[in-house]
C-alpha cells in the first residue's frame, strides 16, 4: 500500500509539471495564432489545474493523490478508447449525375436574354427569381461590394485570368509511343512528385459515372453532354493560407482562393501532360473547365469527407484546401477507401459553420434525404447571393471550422481525440468555442494587404 501511495504522489508531481507545460505550450500556440483571449485562458488553466496535484505531492496527501491518479487514468481511457461509430451518417453515392448548368457559377455566367438564359429558366422557372436576387447585388470582386479592396480584387482577378489561360492545356495530344510501366511505380512517383509540385495530399480512385457532370455548364461547350472514357482519377489538395482565410469574408479570402485555383490548375496540367507524354490519355480539371465533381472524386480518393458545409473536409486542414483532379486511362494503383465516419460524427454535433454563416445557408439539422440520398446540402442560392453582396467568396464557414486550425502538435492532439473517442468528439466543439468563441470575429486583413 505504501508503495502505491508513493507512486501516486510521484505521479502527482509529474502531472502538475506536465499540466503546466502543456497549457503553457497551448498558450504560446494561441498567442502565435494571435488568439489573445485563448492564450490567456490557457495560461490561467495552466496555473490552476496543477494546484491539487502539487498539494497532494507537496503535503504527501496520499488519499488525494490516489483519487487523482484513478481519476486521470479513467479520464484518459475514456478519451482514447477507440469506440467505433458504426452507423453510416451520410449516403455516399448520388443516384443521378449532377448537371453543371445548375451550379451557381454557371447560372452567374448566363447572359440575360441569351438563348442559354432563356432555355435554362424555361426548364427551371422556379430558379429565376432566386437567381435574380444575386443579380441585384454588386457581384464578385466588384467595386460596390461590401469588402471592396482595390489591390486584393486586382490580385484575385490576375490569378483567375492566369488560370483562364490554362484552359486550352487541360487536354492534348497523347504520345503515340507509349512507355510501358507498372502501376505501382508510376503511382508512387506521382504521389511524391505531386507533393513537390505543391500538393498537400494526393490520392487515386477509379473514375465512376457519378463523378462526372452530366452536361457542361460553363464556357463554349455549354450544354454539351460530357463523355469521359477514362478509368481512373488523381485527386489532390492544395492548402489555403491560414492568415488569408482567417480574415474571411474580407478580400484576402478571394485572393487566396484564386491563387489556389491557379496552383491546383497548374499542378493538374503538369500531371496530365506527364501522363500524355508517357502515352496515356489524361485530362486536367481546373477552375472554369471541369468535367468532374471534384469533392466526390477527392472523397473517393481517400482525401476526406464531405461535411455539413458541403465542402471536402480533410483530416488535417479541414475545409481549408482547394482541390485539383486529373482523369486518365492509366490504371493507377488504388486502395479501398477508409471511410472517415468520425469526421461526419463530429459534424453532427459541432454545427459551428451553421451558426457563423452570415446568410444562414448551412443547416443545423441532421442529414436529410435529398434526391433519394441522405446527406447535408447547403442553400447554394443564398450563399452565392451573399458572395455577390460581399464581393468575395465569403469563406466564413471555412475560417471557423475547428478542423481548419493549423497543422501543429496542439491541434493534432485534438484531432487525435476526435478520431478515436466519441466522447471527446462531444466536448471538442465546446472546447473550441471556449478558446476561440462560438462565433469568432473575422481577423484583420494581413498588414501587407491593408
Ligand atoms: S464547422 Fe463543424 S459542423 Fe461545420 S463542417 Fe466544420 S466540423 Fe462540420
Ligand atoms: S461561404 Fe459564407 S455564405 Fe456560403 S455557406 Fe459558407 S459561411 Fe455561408
Amino acid at each position: 500500500m505504501d508503495k502505491l501511495f508513493d507512486l501516486s504522489t510521484l505521479f502527482c508531481l509529474i502531472s502538475s509539471i506536465s499540466f503546466t507545460l502543456i497549457f503553457l505550450y497551448s498558450a504560446t500556440v494561441f498567442y502565435l495564432e494571435n488568439e489573445k483571449k485563448a492564450a490567456f485562458r490557457s495560461l490561467v488553466i495552466g496555473l490552476l489545474l496543477p494546484i491539487p496535484y502539487f498539494i497532494a505531492w507537496y503535503y504527501n496527501f496520499n488519499i488525494l493523490a490516489l483519487i487523482l491518479l484513478v481519476d486521470i487514468i479513467l479520464t484518459g481511457l475514456l478519451f482514447i478508447y477507440p469506440f467505433k461509430t458504426s452507423k453510416a451518417i451520410c449516403d455516399e453515392i448520388p443516384l443521378s449525375k449532377i448537371d453543371e448548368r445548375n451550379v451557381m457559377f454557371s447560372r452567374n455566367e448566363l447572359v440575360i436574354g441569351s438563348e442559354n438564359y432563356n432555355d435554362y429558366y424555361t426548364q427551371y422557372p422556379e430558379k429565376e427569381e432566386l437567381d435574380n436576387a444575386f443579380r441585384k447585388e454588386a457581384g464578385l470582386c466588384s467595386k460596390n461590394s461590401l469588402f471592396n479592396h482595390t489591390f486584393a480584387f486586382a490580385a484575385a482577378h490576375a490569378s483567375f485570368f492566369t488560370v483562364g489561360q490554362f484552359k486550352k492545356a487541360v487536354d492534348g495530344k497523347v504520345n503515340p509511343s507509349r512507355t510501358e510501366t507498372d502501376s505501382e511505380k508510376i503511382s508512387s512517383f506521382l504521389k511524391t512528385w505531386g507533393k513537390k509540385l505543391g500538393a498537400l495530399d494526393i490520392g487515386f480512385c477509379e473514375l465512376k459515372d457519378y463523378h462526372l457532370y452530366s452536361h457542361k455548364g460553363r464556357g463554349d461547350e455549354y450544354g454539351n453532354e460530357i463523355h469521359n472514357t477514362h478509368s481512373h482519377a488523381i485527386a489532390f489538395t492544395v492548402e489555403m493560407n491560414e492568415e488569408m482565410v482567417q480574415a474571411a469574408p474580407q478580400a484576402s479570402i478571394v485572393m487566396e482562393s484564386a491563387q489556389q485555383y491557379l496552383d491546383s490548375g497548374r499542378i493538374a496540367i503538369q500531371i496530365a501532360e506527364f501522363l500524355r507524354h508517357l502515352g496515356y490519355s489524361a485530362r486536367a480539371h481546373i477552375d472554369g473547365n471541369y468535367q468532374v465533381v471534384c469533392p466526390l472524386v477527392a472523397r473517393d480518393a481517400g482525401l476526406g469527407e464531405i461535411g455539413r458545409m458541403g465542402l471536402l473536409i480533410t483530416p488535417k486542414q479541414g475545409p481549408r484546401v482547394r482541390l485539383g483532379v486529373v482523369t486518365t486511362e492509366f490504371p493507377l494503383k488504388t486502395k479501398d477507401r477508409k471511410k472517415l465516419n468520425y469526421m461526419l460524427d463530429f459534424c453532427l454535433n459541432c454545427k459551428k459553420c451553421a451558426d457563423v454563416c452570415p446568410s444562414k445557408s448551412i443547416s443545423s439539422d441532421a442529414p436529410k434525404m435529398i434526391d433519394g440520398v441522405k446527406r447535408w446540402q447547403i442553400n447554394s442560392e443564398s450563399c452565392f447571393t451573399y458572395w455577390c453582396k460581399a464581393g468575395t467568396d465569403c469563406g466564413r464557414c471555412m475560417a471557423t471550422c475547428p478542423y481548419s486550425h493549423p497543422d501543429n502538435l496542439l491541434h493534432n492532439a485534438i484531432r487525435f481525440g476526435i478520431k478515436h473517442s466519441p466522447l471527446f468528439r462531444r466536448i471538442a466543439a465546446p472546447l473550441d468555442d471556449f478558446f476561440y468563441g462560438r462565433k469568432p470575429k473575422s481577423k484583420k486583413l494581413p498588414e501587407w494587404i491593408n
